[in-house]
């Protein structure tokens, strides 16, 4: 019989702090069907780590063939060797809340298949989170700028300003140009474009967010502005042949211009930590949390927040945020990246660091279908965790229930500041000079979040 605390955790709305999810008319366009659902997510990686081909990826999520059962078949022994895996666990999920499927084989994909009106059509993006997942509101990371005009009029979907080039020492300075209006030429030029950015930005997103440790060490130095503009000349001069002096040189000083406007504005900086989506590329020195102890130290104004537990260097992580008092952590893809070390790790961090720097969810996805499996999954995990607690004599039920609703909604809420937002993206909607005004932070966007060309 389900207990208090599973009921709660089963059936409370839940914020998530961190997706990828598409834009709505792309979304459309990508005319979903039942194995673009279930496996266009981070299980394709595992299956490709298992032995699975590039081309029988390419296949099992190629729309424009109904031959649903041959397009699994060709992954159907990989599928088998990720089965246990968190990735896995979530397709599962996802192919029983969705499609009624218990048991993932072509057979009964191709029978829900037939069955099915999930096909991406209109607003099925919105229901699928909403609805199926019970998210209170999503956090999108859109993975470049400028941020969406469909972000405005509404208070489901926030966003996150992308700086990713900007920490990474690739500045994007004729987009920076297209949006603030102010040619980058120099230091003082390319300061005052990300003092410009932040201020036409910072009301409507709820936080700023780099994956710079995908192409990079997070390893940051102090660098003086001279250092920085000698550096910002070669970025001028040579563009993509800069040298990797100068781009470190270049990426720390704006890192940490950034990290001084977020404090301005109280904005958090999200910075990816951890382990890498994708093969074959992960450069493990680039990406433990502990090498962020000297930026942290230099901004102690900015709240940091971490993501992906830092997996698998997830203990020093929880020691940053004991320590730091402007270090918290984001769950986000932890569960489905090892379901077993995320349940291990929210016990570690509870008797170890303030639950107040602790964010549970985010799915991490591009799809909704992939985040409902994740919500689902965490869910599930979340319950086994504070269920062990209790039984241990740590928590109350009752006890336990309240942690599970101040993790899953009070804390984010709070520390996102999402009702000033959502009453910040409201009234953008009935701004009808902003939507013409060519300061103004949000454009159509010609580019998928798939296709944004980042990491
Ligand atoms: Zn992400």
């Amino acid at each position: 019989m389900a207990d208090d605390l599973s009921t709660f955790i089963a059936q409370s709305p839940l914020c998530s702090t961190h997706e990828h999810t598409e834009i709505d008319s792309f979304y459309q366009e990508a005319r979903h069907d039942i194995l673009t659902h279930l496996f266009d997510n981070y299980v394709i990686h595992d299956l490709y780590s298992a032995g699975a081909t590039s081309q029988s990826i390419e296949a099992l999520l190629d729309v424009s063939n109904p031959d649903i059962g041959s397009r699994f078949s060709a992954v159907e022994t990989a599928w088998q060797h990720i089965k246990m895996g968190g990735f896995a666990e979530a397709v599962r999920l996802a192919a029983f809340e969705l499609f009624e499927i218990e048991n993932i084989t072509s057979e009964s994909l191709k029978k829900a298949s037939a069955g099915t009106n999930l096909v991406g059509g209109p607003g099925e993006r919105l229901r699928l989170l909403r609805d199926v997942a019970n998210l209170d509101h999503v956090q999108v990371d859109p993975g470049r700028r400028p941020l969406p005009l469909e972000m405005i009029g509404q208070t489901f979907f926030h966003y996150d300003l992308n700086v990713f080039d900007l920490c990474n020492g690739t500045p994007e300075l004729s987009e920076l140009t297209e949006i603030t209006g102010e040619e980058v030429d120099s230091l003082r030029t390319l300061a005052l474009s990300i003092e410009k950015l932040l201020e036409g930005s910072h009301k409507y997103v709820v936080a700023l967010k780099s994956q710079h440790a995908y192409k990079r060490t997070l390893e940051w130095t102090e660098r003086s502005d001279d250092e920085a503009a000698s550096a910002l000349t070669s970025w001028l001069r040579l563009g993509a042949n800069i040298s990797e002096a100068d781009r470190l040189c270049l990426g720390d000083w704006c890192t940490s211009y950034v990290a001084k406007l977020a404090a301005k504005y109280n904005l958090p900086f999200k910075l990816h930590t951890g382990l890498y989506g994708g093969n074959n590329f992960m450069d493990l020195k680039y990406i433990p949390a502990g090498s962020l102890s000297r930026l942290v130290s230099r901004h102690p104004d900015t709240r940091f927040l971490l993501m992906h537990i830092a997996y698998p260097y997830s203990d020093e992580l929880i020691a940053m945020a004991k320590h730091y008092n402007n270090v918290a952590v984001d769950m986000c893809w932890a569960w489905s990246i090892n379901p077993i070390h995320a349940t291990d790790f929210v016990q570690r961090f509870i008797h170890g660091a303030p639950v107040n720097k602790l964010f549970i969810f985010g799915g991490d996805a591009l799809t909704p279908a992939a985040t409902v499996g994740y919500a689902l999954q965490a869910r599930r995990w979340l319950t086994r965790c504070l269920r062990r607690e209790v039984t241990e004599g740590f928590l109350s039920e009752k006890s336990g229930v309240d942690l599970a609703g101040f993790l899953m909604m009070d804390n984010p809420k709070d520390y996102f500041d999402v009702a000033a937002k959502s009453a910040a993206l409201l009234a953008a909607g009935s701004d009808t000079t902003l939507r013409e005004a060519g300061s103004n932070p949000f454009r159509n966007r010609t580019r998928s979040i798939r296709n944004s060309g980042r990491s």
